[in-house]
This record gives C-alpha cells, structure tokens and sequence, in this order.
C-alpha cells in the first residue's frame, strides 16, 4: 500500500445540463492531479462510442486516457493500491452501482471525481446522480448558457421527437435551456405521458473484447457526448 495520508479520501461530483462543460472541469482537475505527479485512472461509459470513427481530437490538454466500461462494478478492477485519484465521465450512464463504488474507494482514500447529468430531458432526477450528490463532500453545479435567452442555464432541452431516455450521438438534438425557456413538450406529444409513467430507457450493449481499451475523455462541446 502507498503512503496515503489518513482520511484524504472524499468524492467531488461535478453536475449540471448538457453544454455546461463538465467534462472540461472533470478534465482540468485531473490534469492538476497529474501535473502534481498523482497516480490517476479515469473512465467513461461505452455508450459513448461516437468517438471511435471520430479523429477531430481538441490539444493533448484537453483529454484524458480513459477506460470504457458499462457498469460502475468494473471500476475497481482498475484502480491498484497506489491509485490516488479516480475520475468518472458520464456518471448517469454506469448504473445504480456508481454510489456504492466510489464510497468504497474514498474509504481507502482515494480522491473520487464524478462527471454527470444531474437530470434527463424531462428535467428527472437521472440516478444515480442524485444518490451520488447525497454522499459527496464536494458538489460542483455547472451552468450552460441558454440557447434561447442567454440566461444562466440548469436544464436540457431535447429538440428532436423521441421517448427514448437517452438518445446517443445526437448532440444535435439537445439545447442547454433555463427554467424559463425549457418546455418538455418540444420532445414530442407523449414526453409528459413519459414523465408521467416515470419510464426509463437507455441501455447499451457491449463488447468485452474492447473493454480495457483506453478513450479520451474530451471537453469540447462536442465532448457532452450522450444526452439525458
Ligand atoms: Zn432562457
């Protein structure tokens, strides 16, 4: 075990709409972690594959190496006993697990940095988010700028019709919105039933061959890579 100094462990979640450049501030934390020659690991979740066919990278500062994974439970198996800091894009995508894994290594004492969604389209709660925001020391909200008004903006406004609680490789479809300019209804006649029946969809399938394979996470705009 690496000399960790007693209870310098904690989770740090950054969460806010899309646009809002959270990947940006994941990023320039783990960037810091680096330059203070800290050992680091990071992940993203596998539905955000666009970037495979996708070359068109921002400067070296603005990514990281990242594993992909599907699911929180596979965090551990990266992260060795001189890992000193753990960074998580996209924390709405790896499954009710994320809470419990990142209070297992902040109890070891690893500085956990979580990136995420905190609502879906419809302006839900997108867990495990909110457990997540419940057990975190340190909470970042990041505002977007609003693509109607120019208001400080919390929401995601989908503006292409689809029920689906996620629709991938479409930043296109979404706009960052505040409270005053956000209206559900764009996303189609049946979004407020959707809301109603509290349904959720969004998994994705895998495969294990590319699992260990390293991804940047990526900051541009373009880096919000999946929608709520
Ligand atoms: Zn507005």
């Amino acid at each position: 075990m690496i000399e960790r100094p007693e209870g310098s462990g904690w989770i740090e979640v950054i969460c806010g709409s899309m646009f809002s450049g959270k990947s940006e501030e994941l990023i320039r934390r783990l960037r810091r972690a680096k330059i203070a020659r800290q050992k680091i690991v990071a992940f993203k979740p596998r539905i955000d594959d666009r970037y495979d066919d996708d070359d068109i990278v921002s400067h070296d500062e603005r990514r990281v190496e990242s594993f992909r994974i599907d699911d929180a439970g596979e965090i551990l198996d990266y992260v060795d006993d001189d890992t000193q800091v753990v960074g998580i894009d996209e924390g709405q995508f790896l499954g009710p697990k994320l809470p419990d894994v990142c209070e297992e290594l902040a109890q070891r004492g690893v500085r956990v940095i979580v990136a995420g969604l905190d609502q879906d389209y419809l302006g839900r709660p997108f867990e495990p988010m909110p457990t997540l925001l419940a057990v975190a020391e340190y909470i970042t909200k990041t505002l977007a700028v609003c693509m109607k008004c120019g208001r400080p903006a919390n929401r995601t406004q989908r503006i292409i019709a689809s029920k689906e609680r996620v629709v991938v490789g479409a930043g296109e479809a979404y706009e960052a919105r505040c409270r005053h300019c956000w209206n559900p209804e764009e996303a189609g006649p049946d979004a407020s039933a959707e809301k109603a029946s509290g349904r959720s969809a969004a998994a994705t399938g895998g495969d294990d061959e590319n699992s260990r394979r390293k991804e940047p996470i990526q900051a541009d705009t373009k880096g919000e890579l999946s929608g709520p």
